[in-house]
């Protein structure tokens, strides 16, 4: 994905009038955000928003499996978009779910009353939330049938190339044991997936960075609902 052109380097900041935005984010500098920072606690009151300009932020569900608890991804979020998007239509408290970076970046963080404000005056802002919203249910809807429907394989290629979408340059920080929590599946599962779309050339896979080989081919190993999504994004909430 290329950097996008704009002031801030986040899609959606970048979509408003410099009047608006200057409303959003006068005085606050991007944070740095780490490497699995939590980025929003679950059932916790909603005090900010993040809009990443780089690096890949995960929203996790966690579900109870024996003695253990599982973790998935739920949505990937990037600089196409923003954190806690159901406080920008009028939510205070999150859900059970996290919001966690998977790959460190950065981003503005602004305070949750800027940006209700900012929505309540039905601008362009406005429109392009709800444009936002509408491609990030997309990701949750293709993302929840093709949990329950797809082969390992295919979604990992999906996840790597949605991740691939929002990170600079081919390579990027991922261990195994990350991505099987992002896939919800067994360590083991996963290394076998991995391991099939490097023996393929598709990717390369060493020591916990993950190197993007062959797009295209990647592409073909993935399961339709990356292109679904993607589409969605590129109607709504365009990612490029
Ligand atoms: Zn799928």
């Amino acid at each position: 994905m290329g950097t996008p052109s704009g002031r801030t380097g986040n899609f959606l900041l970048d979509s408003v009038p410099a009047s608006d935005l200057d409303r959003l984010i006068n005085g606050i500098a991007p944070s740095t955000m780490e490497h699995d920072q939590v980025v929003q606690r679950p059932n916790t009151p909603i005090q900010d928003v993040l809009f990443p300009t780089s690096g890949v932020a995960s929203v996790m569900t966690f579900l109870n499996h024996g003695n253990a608890v599982k973790t998935v991804e739920a949505i990937t979020v990037g600089r196409e978009g923003m954190t806690n998007v159901h406080a920008a239509v009028g939510a205070t408290m999150s859900g059970p779910d996290a919001t966690v970076m998977q790959v460190d970046g950065k981003g503005f963080v602004v305070a949750i009353g800027r940006v209700t404000a900012e929505m309540h005056r039905q601008g362009v802002f406005a429109d392009v939330v709800h444009r936002y919203v509408q491609a990030f249910w997309a990701q949750t809807a293709f993302g929840s049938a093709c949990n329950a429907v797809h082969h390992v394989t295919q979604r990992c290629a999906q996840w790597l190339l949605q991740t691939h979408d929002r990170v600079d340059g081919d390579t990027f920080y991922l261990t195994q044991e990350y991505l099987a929590n992002m896939l919800g599946d067994e360590r083991s599962t996963v290394s076998v997936a991995a391991g099939d779309l490097q023996r393929r050339g598709l990717i390369e896979y060493s020591r916990g960075n993950v190197t993007v080989r062959d797009r295209p081919a990647l592409e073909s190993a993935a399961c339709e609902c990356y292109g679904k999504i993607r589409a969605e994004h590129n109607r709504l909430a365009p990612m490029d």
